[in-house]
């Protein structure tokens, strides 16, 4: 399997070669040249298997520069760190299933794709002797799952921006409480979007690029793409018999499109009729909403909300689709992104018909987002994270009669714990691993929102 750039400016690569590449040279996201089909009796012979193996079944038809036993063996390292046997296990209330997806080692289901990548780089360096610096911005989850998934690896240096005392007290302490060697945290004086134009001008500068040989973990990575196209098909397998038949509807809470997006993947692979609705829902950052269902992709102003890794007001991910709806058109794509960063907006009402095809959409407001956390505890003593509250919520105005309904669970709840706490008026325990990292000793440099700053630093503790 080779891969192309949404922009058309990538002659085709093998999948190593895109995992390395991160972001397309020429601006775009890269892509797998076709979505392998998976036919009917291939996916019911899929039945059995455990995370693990599918996980391998699915990427394996993704990746073909890697032998099978080796791949294998590092999928299977990805997911022993997870402390549920079943990686992803369902959970049924009634008639809604709520998909777990946060029993990784950082409590959010970034984990998923990061504990894997984390193995992948570390794989492709030995083999090719190489070293990587990875850079990279967090408003929180990503950057602690990224953490978790490179610690101690020799190879690898890793240096995330977080914005100083803007982040949660227990997501700082899950990445500054890593005090590997290869792992350096930079809190900066300013905001997330500081520090992720940064990290953008940092990656812009190719030169330095290029001299520090600069990786990137975030959601452009077709890689993180892959790893959780696999539970969207877990989870179509492992309903109960008598909904297995029919097909499933999903409804992803999501803010950069990645989750989505895995989603969409996942329809278009299976058999005809295994995947129903993929319910886009968003918190009152609704640009993506918005872009369902009036065909306007325009950025606003970000919101702050109780959902914070999805206060997003451009989805990187949005591009990977829009080649799609594109009919895979490379000049319409760049056209279109290149407007879309002069002018900030997008129209697309002429597509609309096929946009609604594929997704359906809902914004869902704060107070909707506790009333739900609120009703799911009282009446099925089961405790929402803010973000699974916002497709849970979209999930319960638009599942449809004898249709399965799917929710993400994308974090645990005790990440958000303030929220969660307001909201069912009550104190949450703390898990023990996440007790544990309060007291730890920390390693952080505190910094100003200044490139040069910050390169200095990079350049003084990069791997050579
Ligand atoms: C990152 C994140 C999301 C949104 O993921 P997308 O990549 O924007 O789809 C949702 N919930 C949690 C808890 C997250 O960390």
């Amino acid at each position: 399997m080779h891969y192309l750039s949404t922009r058309g400016g990538v002659e085709p690569i093998p999948f190593t070669e895109a995992m390395m590449m991160g972001l397309g040279v020429d601006g775009g996201l890269l892509l797998p040249r076709a979505i392998p089909r998976i036919n009917r009796s291939t996916f019911e012979s899929w039945q059995e298997l455990s995370y693990g193996q599918l996980a391998f079944e699915v990427m394996s038809r993704f990746i073909d520069d890697i032998p099978a036993a080796d791949l294998k063996e590092m999928i299977h390292a990805s997911y022993t760190s997870f402390t549920h046997q079943e990686v992803t296990p369902l959970v049924h209330l009634d008639d809604m299933h709520i998909l777990e997806l946060f029993h990784g080692p950082t409590f959010a289901f970034k984990d998923i794709a990061l504990q894997f990548l984390g193995n992948l780089f570390d794989y492709i360096l030995n083999r090719d002797d190489l070293t990587i610096n990875i850079l990279g911005a967090t408003s929180g989850d990503t950057g602690s799952a990224a953490i978790a998934g490179v610690r101690g690896k020799e190879r690898i240096n890793i240096f995330i921006l977080h914005p100083h005392n803007r982040i949660s007290p227990i997501q700082e302490k899950q990445m500054t409480t890593v005090t590997d060697a290869n792992v350096f945290n930079i809190a900066v004086r300013g905001t997330f979007d500081d520090a992720q134009a940064i990290v953008k001008d940092v990656f812009g500068d190719i030169d330095f690029k290029t001299e520090y040989r600069l990786g990137a973990v975030n959601s452009i990575n077709w890689a993180r793409v892959l790893a959780q196209v696999v539970y969207f098909i877990y989870s179509c397998l492992h309903l109960s018999s008598h909904e297995k038949d029919r097909a499933t509807s999903f409804s992803v809470p999501t803010g950069n499109f990645g989750d989505i997006f895995a989603g969409f993947i996942a329809k278009k692979m299976l058999p005809e009729g295994s995947i129903n609705t993929l319910l886009l829902a968003t918190n009152a950052n609704d640009i993506l909403a918005r872009f369902v269902n009036e065909g306007d992709y325009s950025r606003g102003r970000v919101i702050a909300t109780s959902s914070p890794s999805m206060d997003i007001q451009a989805a990187s991910n949005f591009e990977r689709y829009l080649y799609y709806l594109y009919d895979r058109d490379p000049a319409r794509v760049k056209d279109s992104m290149e407007r879309f960063k002069q002018e900030g907006k997008l129209d697309l009402t002429s597509e609309l018909d096929k946009i609604k095809r594929d997704f359906t959409a809902v914004s869902v407001s704060e107070g909707k987002i506790r009333e739900t956390i609120a009703t799911y505890y009282n009446q099925h003593n089961y405790i929402l994270d803010p973000h699974t509250a916002v497709g849970v919520y979209a999930a319960t105005k638009h599942r449809k009669q004898g249709i399965p309904m799917v929710c993400l669970a994308t974090a645990h709840p005790a990440k958000f714990r303030e929220s969660v706490q307001m909201a069912i008026d009550k104190q949450l325990d703390l898990p023990k691993a996440l007790r544990s990292i309060i007291n730890k000793p920390s390693r952080c440099e505190v910094m100003n929102a200044d490139k040069k700053e910050i390169m200095t630093f990079i350049t003084k503790n990069a791997l050579k």
